[in-house]
């Protein structure tokens, strides 16, 4: 029974994938797990029942557009758009957002590849998104046999992305350069270390993998970023060249446009982000990343590996590692480096605590705290004696 529990347990352990505060938006929920046991095996059973039949092959395909909406618009496309996606077996997580915010669509999907082409021209269609030219989305190096995300979500957030500075999309019109990725791999191969780089995604992602001479923003979530980022800029003067990147673009659109709202006047930022890199690199001959180890994806994947460098290391014994996951007591849910190993030694739990509670030894009693969770002060160690090194 308690291996049946545990199995469960595994199985339903909450991805990044399914936690927006990871983008530095609040949860529409609490996020602490509310799942009895017995739920968890009941869910478990028809979760593998399906993936089993599941033959397909999926393309991860994500896009975003700032644009204004009104409150009405974005409910009736939030039906319009989760009713069509379920017609054609689309999976995945979609965000809308009302312009009294940072407003318009952010969209990150599992796509059977016989949909691709109807997906596509669905979201050309709508005419809000199209506004500026036509969409552009970003795909996957690898399409993957089982989907991505697990269901369709298409939910309306205040927010697409959150910051503590309270911008609304009217805010946003300035707008950074936008390089393709073939242009920003020439100015940064070109400028080497002279180049003044930000990473502006959150800290794990960062340390599996990122631009060489990169600036580490170092935040929980893209809510803290502005201020640090603020912070950062202090000394820098407003003429000099700042370049950006995240991992589809949407934290730099709003970042590099809040720069530019402030006075600085040559903010770059990496077009698609480095999911558009990573497919530019992979398809083009003779070239070498700028980009080392691996490209953090807020799905099912954990992750897209652009080169073998691993830059990371195991939370427990401190072996070369750059798997991110999450502590399989979903009480805990500790998103955390850990090698195979160690993962089976302790049963891919982040701590004896946690193993003897998955193992119904001890009572889970502490109160869950978000970034506890994702940075407890022995990961802070952990990190630091990586850089070290
Ligand atoms: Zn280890
Ligand atoms: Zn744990």
């Amino acid at each position: 029974m308690n291996g049946l529990i545990k199995t469960a347990s595994l199985l339903f352990s909450r991805s990044p994938l399914w936690q927006p505060t990871l983008l530095g938006l609040k949860p529409a929920k609490s996020i602490r797990p509310v799942w009895s046991r017995t739920t968890q095996l009941s869910f478990s059973c028809s979760f593998s029942t399906q993936t089993q039949s599941n033959i397909a092959r999926f393309r991860p395909v994500a896009f975003y557009s700032i644009v204004p909406l009104s409150q009405d618009r974005v409910r009736e496309l939030q039906s319009e758009i989760h009713s069509r996606l379920k017609q054609i077996d689309v999976v995945g997580r979609i965000y809308l957002a009302p312009e009294q915010g940072i407003g318009g669509i952010n969209c990150q999907m599992a796509v059977p590849l016989s949909q691709l082409e109807t997906v596509k021209s669905f979201f050309q269609g709508i005419r809000e998104f199209t506004q500026t030219g036509p969409i552009a989305f970003t795909e996957g190096i690898q399409d993957t046999t089982t989907p991505s995300f697990r269901n369709l979500r298409v939910v309306t957030k205040r927010n697409l992305v959150a910051t503590k500075v309270g911008l609304q999309t009217k805010d946003l019109e300035m707008q950074p350069d936008y390089l393709d990725p073939a242009v920003w791999h020439e100015q940064l191969a070109d400028k080497g270390n002279q180049a003044f780089v930000l990473d502006m995604r959150n800290h794990y992602e960062y340390d599996i993998g990122h631009f060489e001479h990169a600036v580490k923003m170092d935040v929980d979530t893209f809510r803290d970023g502005m201020e640090v980022m603020d912070s950062l800029l202090k000394e820098k003067p407003k003429n000099e060249e700042i370049y950006m990147y995240c991992t589809g673009g949407i934290r730099c659109s709003v970042a590099g446009s809040y720069l530019l709202k402030k006075g600085y006047s040559k903010v770059k930022m990496l077009k698609g982000g480095v999911s558009a890199y990573g497919n530019y690199v992979s398809k083009g001959k003779n070239k070498t990343s700028l980009f080392r180890g691996m490209n953090f994806t807020f799905d099912g994947r954990r992750g897209e590996r652009i080169t073998d460098d691993v830059l990371s290391h195991c939370f427990h014994c401190n072996a070369p590692c750059d798997r991110l996951s999450n502590c399989s007591n979903t009480l805990c849910h500790l998103l955390f480096t850990q090698c195979d190993a160690c993962q089976a030694k302790m049963d891919k739990t982040c701590s004896t605590k946690c193993k003897e509670t998955i193992e119904g030894k001890i009572e889970w009693t502490d109160e869950y705290n978000y970034h506890n969770q994702i940075r407890p002060t022995a990961q802070k160690k952990a990190v630091a004696v990586a850089v070290a090194v």
